[in-house]
């Protein structure tokens, strides 16, 4: 008898999520930073291919999403597929709870269908994520800059030399702009829904049309995302006991302010437009 598809209160995908491991993706209509640093030449894709089917019946399957980008990652265009080599495949999260949410997939049969916290107790492993993370949080801050830098008070003054507004002196530097480095999040959750070993690097602002449920904001503001620079995790870390802890099931609390919405969803989400604007003009 096919058995029946689970979504359990420690793992952040809604079944809306795991059922929809077919639905078409909007095509980026923009070249972004993404692509115009990765992959200035990169030929248009042969076709465009999507994760397997879901056949609904199969637990594990629906759950395998992400192994169709390690199988053939040439054939997804850039707005999916950011970059790849024989080790890692960078991705577009296809549910992104954050203005930018990428996923970094490890290759290597070795680990890519273990537990992060088993996965990462290897040093060789651990040292090369670490490598490739600094290249995507690269990427993701390009992202942002390219995104959000107009609203930004801190992009000012590079903004106007950009612009032609303002003339640089002799020797003066451009101006550096906003840090946008230090507004991205890097790291696993303590239980993951989907079965391949995966990375999350995502801007710290939780501001998207995916974030609709209390267990997607609770899995990347609390201890729930443990964050890549905690591994290896020690034996007896609490986010290893992640019953216990309850994390998800906390309550809401805005990331920028701490306000506490208690189990109130649709008032948080009202909060987070209001410092999302706030944020962005930083
Ligand atoms: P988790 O397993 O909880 O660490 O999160 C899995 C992540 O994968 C979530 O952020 C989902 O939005 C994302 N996701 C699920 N299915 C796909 C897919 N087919 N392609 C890309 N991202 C996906």
């Amino acid at each position: 008898m096919a058995e029946e598809i689970k979504v359990h209160s420690e793992e952040a995908l809604t079944e809306e999520e795991i059922f929809n491991q077919d639905a078409p993706r909007k095509k980026l209509k923009v070249t972004n930073a993404f692509q115009q640093l990765m992959n200035p030449n990169k030929p248009k894709p042969k076709q465009q291919q999507k994760p397997e089917r879901s056949t609904g019946g199969n637990p594990f399957k629906n759950r395998m999403g992400l192994g169709a980008y390690l199988d053939d990652p040439a054939s997804f265009p850039a707005s999916i597929v950011i970059a790849h080599d024989n080790e890692f495949v960078v991705i577009h999260d296809k549910f992104p709870k954050a203005t930018v949410h990428t996923l970094i997939l490890p290759r290597s049969s070795k680990c890519n269908l273990k537990h992060p916290f088993d996965a990462f107790d290897d040093p060789e492993l651990l040292v090369k994520v670490k490598v490739q993370v600094e290249k995507v949080k690269s990427l993701v801050a390009a992202e942002l800059q390219r995104k959000l830098g107009t609203y930004s008070e801190a992009e000012r003054d590079r903004q106007a030399v950009l612009d032609g507004k303002v003339d640089l002196k002799p020797g003066q530097d451009l101006p550096k702009g906003r840090d946008w480095a230090k507004e991205i999040k890097v790291g696993v959750h303590a239980v993951p829904s989907m079965t391949h070993l995966h990375v999350h690097i995502l801007s710290r602002d939780m501001h998207s049309e995916s974030l609709k449920h209390r267990k997607h904001y609770n899995s990347f503001v609390t201890e729930f995302l443990v964050d890549i620079d905690d591994f290896p995790l020690p034996k007896d870390d609490p986010r290893r006991r992640t019953k216990e802890e309850g994390y998800l099931a906390r309550d809401l609390c805005c990331w920028r302010c701490g306000k506490n919405f208690g189990a109130q969803f649709k008032q948080l989400k009202e909060h987070l437009d209001g410092e999302f604007d706030k944020w962005k003009r930083e």
